[in-house]
C-alpha cells in the first residue's frame, strides 16, 4: 500500500499519456521533458527547460492514492 500522500495523475495535454507520481522531483520532471522532445519536437522544449514551462504541456491532477494501483518496483 502507499504511504498516505496524496498522489497526482500528470497528463500530457497533446496526446493523452498519463502517468502517475507521487511528486514532481527531477527525476519525474527529466522523464517530462523527454516526452516532450521525443514525442512533440515541435513543442521546442530544449534539455534546460525550466519545469514550469514543461508543465504548461501537462495538467496535474490530485488523486485518491487508494484508487491507484501499487507501482512497480522500477
Ligand atoms: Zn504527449
Amino acid at each position: 500500500m502507499l504511504n498516505g500522500g496524496t498522489v497526482f495523475e500528470v497528463t500530457c495535454l497533446r496526446c493523452a499519456m498519463r502517468f502517475v507520481v507521487d511528486r514532481i522531483r527531477d527525476e519525474e520532471a527529466r522523464a517530462m521533458a523527454d516526452h516532450l522532445r521525443e514525442r512533440h519536437p515541435e513543442l521546442r522544449v530544449g534539455g534546460a527547460s525550466a519545469l514550469g514551462e514543461v508543465l504548461d504541456h501537462y495538467r496535474v491532477t490530485p488523486m485518491d492514492p487508494d484508487d491507484v494501483p501499487p507501482p512497480e518496483a522500477a
